[in-house]
């Protein structure tokens, strides 16, 4: 998708700070960070939500949540990190393809706004 952000920063036609990438996932850091460690973990492949993927795509999304593991590990985030994956605009979501964010460096509080 040439209009979708996600799709031209995973093609490296926009530029960013990767820390990870695979056949399957990129991953880099947000540009407007939320806390300390704020990366972003997607799809090469474009799904604007995670309501578009299907039973099929069990494999993908856990790719995402496994490479989020492995980034908290790298950034010492054994104290505590959050997942969030914001699902339709009502959540919060901004960019039409799906990313899980991986958050840490700092406390959290419950429930989320
Ligand atoms: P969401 O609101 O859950 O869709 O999250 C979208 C995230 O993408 C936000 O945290 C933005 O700061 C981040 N973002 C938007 N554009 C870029 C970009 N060009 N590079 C890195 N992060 C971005």
């Amino acid at each position: 998708m040439t209009n979708c952000i996600f799709c031209r920063i995973v093609s490296g036609q926009i530029p960013s700070k990767r820390v990870h990438e695979d056949a399957e996932v990129v991953a880099f850091e947000d540009a407007n960070p939320a806390a300390p460690t704020h990366i972003l973990v997607v799809p090469r492949r474009h799904l604007a939500t995670l309501d578009d993927s299907s039973d099929a795509d069990a494999g993908l999304l856990g790719r995402l949540v496994v490479v989020a593991r492995q980034i908290a590990a790298k950034r010492d985030l054994a104290g505590g990190y959050r997942l969030v994956m914001n699902v339709h605009a009502g959540a919060g979501q901004s960019v039409f393809h799906v990313h899980l964010h991986v958050l840490g460096g700092r406390t959290f509080g419950w429930p989320p706004g």
